[in-house]
């Protein structure tokens, strides 16, 4: 699988993307608010992945829960699939935890699928696919 992204929670994204900006010389190429998971991202290019900022835009979001229990930092994982619906079965059959049993939409209006970071070395793992 391919990686799309890293994500990173951010208390401010504002300040975040100067740092980040500076960080890799290039400003993010897009901001965006994703409603349903009450979260405002930016992404920036990093060679043939990309890096996403996540500020979390209501106390219940589950950014803001992670800060307040482990404080800013990486997030997740991102990989590109081809059927997300494919690989959540087989993902599922190798014993990976999905979080939901569904796809839904996340940011770049990709379909988007978490998976609990206890079946991946505490690693929270997202799998996205094009639309
Ligand atoms: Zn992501």
């Amino acid at each position: 699988m391919k990686l799309d992204h890293i994500g990173i929670a951010v208390s401010n994204l504002s300040s975040s993307n100067d740092l980040f900006t500076k960080l890799l010389k290039e400003a993010p190429f897009k901001e965006e608010l994703v409603e349903n998971q009450k979260v405002k991202v930016s992404f920036f290019h990093s060679g043939d992945t990309k890096i996403e900022l996540l500020e979390p835009q209501a106390p219940e979001s589950a950014i803001a829960k992670f800060i307040e229990k482990k404080g800013e930092g990486i997030h997740h994982m991102a990989f590109l699939v081809d059927d997300i619906y494919a690989e959540m079965e087989r993902m599922k059959a190798d014993g990976f935890l999905p979080l939901q049993d569904e796809p839904r939409i996340g940011a770049n209006n990709k379909l988007v699928c978490f998976f609990h970071p206890k079946s991946t070395n505490g690693v929270l793992i997202e799998i996205c696919q094009e639309r």
